[in-house]
């Protein structure tokens, strides 16, 4: 049997319940990490935690809203409290939010996209650091396309803004927490497959904001087709274990090269 990448680690994971959190949720914990699963939705919580306890892991779930100082700090406090040590920080909750002109999208729906992606993120690596600076550790951040390679998601202002404000916030991490051993990398996922049109709200006027973007064949060149969330989980994965040593600071595109068309 191969030896278990992650054997002895302690990972919190954001947004846990679905998509590429529940994918990494469960392919950490089959690599023998403890999982701290963070996350608003009970339900699908509560299935990751059945997921990974039939497959023999260990997991803790905190229901956090990620945007909630308190809550995460918190979060952390019963992570500690339940697994004594954090290893792996995976900053990953996030919705669509809003999809509007910005002429219409008003103060408040700005700021629900900007502090559940944005300030969120802030909030889960400043509360983890003060357990990780002894032993040092890995903290990923999902960032996306969006704000970094693509400005064509018309009416994702915020979101975009958001994502970039991430990609920025993970290489100041980096560099500041070099001296800790502490690696923050940030990952920038194309179009995945999730559940994330749950938290999409599309409004009408967007349309009148279009400009065509036509992609020549297909929609990503490598799969023709949005990736999984068990292709982003592997990813994560390799950013968290040793294999990724030397690897800090970086921006990793995982989305088929569909932002190079
Ligand atoms: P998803 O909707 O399947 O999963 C997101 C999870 O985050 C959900 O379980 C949700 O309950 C949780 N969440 C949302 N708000 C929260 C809050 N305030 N507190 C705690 N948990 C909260 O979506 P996903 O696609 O797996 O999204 C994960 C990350 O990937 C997001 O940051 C998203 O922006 C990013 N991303 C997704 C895609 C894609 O195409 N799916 C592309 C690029 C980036």
């Amino acid at each position: 049997m191969n030896q278990q990448q992650l054997q002895g680690k302690v990972a919190l994971i954001t947004g846990a319940a679905s998509g590429i959190g529940h994918a990494t949720a469960l392919l950490m914990a089959k690599e023998g990490a403890k999982i701290v699963l963070v996350d608003i939705n009970n339900e699908r919580s509560e299935k990751t935690v059945q997921h990974i306890e039939q497959a023999g892991g260990n997991c803790l779930f905190i229901d956090t809203d990620v945007a909630n100082p308190e809550r995460v700090e918190n979060a952390v406090k019963q992570a500690i409290e339940a697994f004594g040590q954090l290893d792996i920080i995976f900053a990953n909750a996030g919705i669509n939010g809003t999809v509007a002109p910005i002429e219409d999208i008003t103060a408040d729906q700005w700021d629900e996209t900007l502090t559940t992606n944005l300030k969120s993120t802030f909030l889960t690596v400043k509360y983890a650091i003060p357990h990780m600076k002894t032993n040092g550790g890995s903290i990923i951040v999902t960032s996306s396309i969006n704000g970094s390679r693509k400005f064509s998601s018309f009416g994702m202002s915020a979101y975009s803004s958001s994502k970039a404000g991430q990609v920025a916030f993970a290489k100041m991490a980096a560099l500041e927490l070099a001296r800790y051993k502490i690696r923050v990398n940030v990952i920038c996922p194309g179009a995945i497959a999730t559940n994330i049109s749950e938290n999409t709200f599309r409004q009408p006027e967007v349309s009148e904001i279009e400009i065509p973007v036509t992609y020549p064949e297909g929609k990503q060149p490598l799969e023709h087709g949005p990736g999984s969330a068990e292709q982003v989980a592997n990813l994560v994965l390799f950013l968290a274990s040793t294999g990724s040593s030397h690897v800090t600071g970086s921006e990793v595109f995982i989305d088929g090269a569909e932002t190079l068309l």
